[in-house]
């Protein structure tokens, strides 16, 4: 399974606009009433015995279960009764929405994100069909659930052999947008070579072959690459910063809640809205450079960067290095290139030669030396070989053997798909 999202502009009718508007309130209501459910059992079981109030404790007893998505969603039904108007939204939609609220807490609890928030009027941007009916795509229009058809400006083709999964449906100071998401019935083979002829896609994903490249993604630039390619870091979003700051605090000087303030409010998330656009170009371009210069493609697993870089490195992934490998990944697909992350500690300390543990290098030392081997090249570059080292042996092959195409791999059987290798 593989999938891509596409966005789209949507061009929808007064009286659309008015239904999402009322969905997207409805189902920030909901999120809410979920969360409060939530935040109330937590308080419940918190607080010390001393200062445990006996309301709390008669309202939520000591042995209710915590809410969770499927009590929240039984939930859901019986508050239909009560409330009519949830009953204007398709169900399906607002389980999302609690779903959505279920991955905020997981995320809480697996990586040490903050205790999800309340949302005030407007902050909740979208709501998602999970399901679309059959053939829910004509030129220019989407079928939505309940809704119907809604017109939108096809910047792009569909690829006819993918299936819509869901769709999600997004408010942003610009307008209303969809954002499709594709699937192809594709398997991920991890450890199947091609024989030598044999189409690199031919059981779905593209597989290790051709000229390996290494990825780095590195602190003083925005990546390096395992043959000597070093992307700077644009200075377009320095420009950028700077005018948004600008912007900020023009806001910060008019009058709380004014007309004008509302105004340079409206310029600011344009601008955001830019800023993201931008950035989202500079990945697509740097990722089809890197996809012209090989057919199978490692970089580093971004979990582990942020760990082993410290707090310098967590600034990193937020000027977006997880949305530029996912952006990455798409393109790889689609160029039938192999793409695998692999594990990245310790990259920038080991000389990619010979192997030798260098140890820990100062960020102000651009250059890798080898004590043992001699071998000199550019710091990031030398991290980025060291992660095409860990790719071709995570794959069991060497750059040579790739390039050559001389494959010693032994198929492995795929489990459910309905396709033999071999
Ligand atoms: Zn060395």
């Amino acid at each position: 399974m593989f999938s891509l999202t596409y966005e789209f502009r949507l061009q929808p009718t007064k009286h659309q606009i008015e239904i999402f508007q009322d969905w997207l309130e409805i189902n920030r209501k909901v999120y809410n009433y979920a969360l409060a459910e939530r935040k109330d059992w937590y308080k419940s079981r918190s607080c010390q015995i001393n200062a445990c109030s006996l309301q709390s404790e008669y309202i939520i007893p000591a042995d209710a279960p915590r809410p969770t998505y499927a009590s929240q969603c039984k939930l859901l039904t019986t508050a239909k009764q009560l409330y009519p108007e949830l009953k204007r939204v398709q169900s399906q939609v607002l389980q999302q929405t609690l779903k959505r609220l279920e991955i905020a807490f997981v995320s809480m609890w697996e990586r040490n994100f903050g205790f999800p928030r309340f949302k005030k009027v407007g902050q909740l941007r979208s709501f998602v069909f999970p399901q679309l009916g059959k053939e829910p795509l004509k030129p220019g229009f989407v079928k939505l659930p309940v809704i119907g058809w809604v017109k939108f400006r096809q910047s792009r083709d569909i690829p006819s052999d993918a299936v819509v999964k869901q769709a999600r449906i997004v408010k942003r100071p610009t307008g209303w947008y969809v954002m499709l998401t594709l699937q192809w019935d594709v398997s991920v083979p991890q450890r199947h070579f091609a024989q030598v002829g044999e189409p690199a896609h031919a059981s779905g994903l593209p597989m290790p072959h051709g000229e390996a490249l290494g990825v780095d993604v590195g602190l003083m630039s925005f990546l390096a690459a395992s043959n000597g390619l070093v992307v700077k870091r644009p200075k377009f979003f320095v420009d950028l910063q700077r005018k948004l700051k600008l912007l900020q605090q023009r806001v910060s000087r008019k009058k709380l809640g004014s007309n004008n303030w509302r105004k340079a409010q409206v310029k600011v998330a344009r601008l955001h809205e830019r800023i993201a656009n931008t950035r989202k170009d500079f990945h697509w371009k740097v990722a089809h450079q890197l996809c012209d210069q090989a057919k199978t493609i490692f970089v580093e697993d971004l979990n582990l960067v942020g760990l082993s870089k410290g707090m310098l490195g967590k600034h990193c992934l937020d000027a977006g290095w997880g949305q530029f490998f996912q952006i990455l990944e798409q393109c790889c697909f689609k160029r039938d290139i192999y793409f695998q992350q692999v594990d990245s500690k310790k990259t920038s300390q080991i000389c990619p030669s010979c192997g030798t543990e260098t140890g820990k290098k100062d960020l102000s030392e651009r250059v890798h030396v080898c004590s043992n081997c001699g071998y000199t090249t550019d710091r990031d570059v030398a991290a980025a070989q060291v992660v095409l080292n860990r790719g071709c042996a995570a794959v069991g092959q060497t750059v040579k053997m790739l390039a050559e195409g001389k494959f010693i791999g032994v198929p492995v059987k795929q489990e459910s798909h309905g396709f033999k290798l071999n």
